[in-house]
């Protein structure tokens, strides 16, 4: 197989798989107990949870564990708007991941009022929107770092200006963002962050979010999960120390290399779609230049259908539109954000390079899924 679907999930690097294999083993105590083998799987979570912050440029005081993006999401958003007491107003944007759109919608049938925000037709936020939405009794925006289908990354730092300015606190999922770009939450403004293990080569079942002191100092959010009392009371259950560490380990890894690495990401994606447009017509629902992703491309073919292609290229592990999404038939939200006519959506392919993709891999790619979506007759409607 030849996996070019990074932004559904990553392989494990090695040195995570290493990690976790240590932590499995000599990490097996209770890291809330006070016995000596507690301590040690206690200081290797707390290692972990250093690297978190220092990726970040957080406290370690306001990192929390959780399962992942989806958790994180529902936790900052459901956490913050219960804080409040009575009905809010939450602001978002129409192409955020279901975790956030179906966190806030349940909101809405509590009784809290949502405004959803649009794009423009590279799916980016004018955050002279976000100002203009914003009321007396909003309780929190909620802003994704980049999107997961179309790599658009969004201007979070002026949003954050914006929110900060008026003393909402903002929600970032950095879910797609954090392994391709430099993240700090005080550049952001932001005063929540989540992200996941899996998509930064880290285990799956594993994920952060960031809460700001400032903001817990005010009121704390509501815990979604009540019981023992871990992460300060914001997350109970033990925690699932080999992933917490194996997610440290990936931390450590991405901390080392990101910025050469978005730059080698870039030339295979360059490659590849150099290769595709030699040999068949396509056009590109996503940006490549700055202000997307530096991996990840979303493209069309005309007249295919894109589910049927990629059961012909099975060997190929690419996706169409979210993966999160896909055993939902129903066209892309994001896709349909930017207004992408149907028959652009139902051609439309996600291609994402990684860490361990090559050359040959992206060139490779360009010729079986031009071979097929080329040979393609017609869809007729
Ligand atoms: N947010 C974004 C932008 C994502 O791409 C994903 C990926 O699935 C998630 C949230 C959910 O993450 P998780 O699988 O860790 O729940």
């Amino acid at each position: 197989t030849i996996y070019l679907d990074h932004q559904a999930t990553t392989p494990v690097d090695p040195a995570v798989v290493e990690a976790m294999n240590f932590a499995a083993t000599h990490c097996y105590a209770n890291p809330s107990s006070p016995h000596a083998a507690g301590i040690r799987a206690f200081r290797e979570v707390e290692r972990a949870r250093g690297a978190v912050a220092r990726l970040i440029g957080a406290g370690r005081s306001e990192i929390y564990f959780t399962s992942g993006a989806t958790e994180g999401n529902n936790l900052a958003i459901k956490g913050v708007a219960a804080r409040t007491g009575g009905p809010r107003h939450v602001v978002t944007t129409a192409v955020e991941h279901k975790s956030v759109l179906d966190t806030c919608r349940s909101l809405r049938e509590a009784g809290h009022e949502v405004t959803v925000l649009p794009v423009d037709g590279e799916g980016r936020i004018d955050p002279g929107r976000v100002a203009a939405a914003l009321r007396p009794d909003t309780a929190l925006v909620s802003v994704m770092l980049a999107n997961n289908e179309i790599s658009t990354v969004q201007p979070v730092a002026e949003i954050g200006a914006i929110t900060g300015a008026a003393g909402v606190p903002l929600h970032c999922d950095a879910t797609q963002g954090v392994g391709s770009l430099p993240v700090d939450v005080r550049t952001l403004g932001v005063d929540l962050l989540t992200f996941s293990g899996h998509k930064i080569y880290g285990p799956k079942g594993v994920g952060v979010l960031y809460v700001s002191n400032r903001l817990s100092d005010r009121a704390p959010l509501a815990p979604l999960l009540h019981g023992g009392g871990q992460e300060r009371g914001l997350r109970a259950g033990t925690l699932n120390t080999a992933a917490v560490i194996g997610l440290g380990a990936a931390v450590g890894v991405l901390a080392a290399g990101r910025q050469e690495e978005a730059v080698r990401l870039a030339g295979l994606r360059g490659r590849f779609l150099t290769e595709l447009a030699h040999r068949v017509p396509y056009t590109l629902n996503s940006g490549t230049g700055p202000g997307f992703l530096p991996h990840a491309v979303n493209l069309s073919f005309p007249d295919v259908d894109a589910q049927q292609l990629l059961l012909e290229v099975a060997d190929l592990a690419v996706s169409t539109g979210s993966a999160c999404n896909s055993s939902a038939q129903e066209p892309s939200h994001v896709l349909r954000a930017i207004g992408l006519p149907p028959e652009r959506i139902r051609g439309s392919v996600r291609i994402a390079f990684g860490r361990f993709s090559t050359e040959a891999e992206a060139v490779r790619a360009a010729h079986v899924l031009a071979a097929v979506a080329g040979a393609r007759p017609p869809v007729t409607a």
